[in-house]
């Protein structure tokens, strides 16, 4: 159950979630049969630097959207702007969607940020494989 992100779009999650540093940013990634297409942000409404709840119009709509393009959620995305790239105890806790991974953005090492992927199943954490297509 590894996750293929199509080309560029890394970068996208990537420019997105420090666009919205010092804060948590969050969204969306969709696409068929394992492969990742599309990236929908999504408004962290905590506006927090520790946690992340994402705003749920803009969550129903991506989802909508999601559906109707007939695509599926493959991920739930979100950064950690000083925690390392894994699931804090809340992650795992509040765990939605366990047919989603979960990829996590860290800034704390340096501006290089690290993505991880983790299936949260039942409160188990499985690291992924994240396939990046140049
Ligand atoms: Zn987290």
């Amino acid at each position: 159950m590894n996750l293929t992100l199509d080309p560029g779009l890394l970068e996208q999650v990537v420019d997105y979630t420090r666009s919205v540093l010092p804060l948590e940013g969050c969204g969306l990634l969709a696409g068929r049969a394992l492969t990742a297409a599309r990236f929908f942000p999504i408004t962290n409404r905590l506006a927090s630097r520790t946690e992340y709840d994402m705003e749920p119009s803009e969550l129903i709509a991506g989802l909508r959207h999601i559906r109707s393009s007939g695509e599926s959620l493959l991920a739930i995305v979100h950064s950690h702007p000083r925690g390392p790239a894994v699931p804090s105890p809340r992650d795992v806790e509040q765990a939605l969607y366990p047919e989603a991974a979960h990829v996590i953005v860290s800034f704390a090492l340096s501006e290089t940020p690290e993505v991880r992927g983790f299936r949260i199943m039942d409160g188990n954490v499985v690291e992924i494989e994240l396939r990046v297509i140049v």
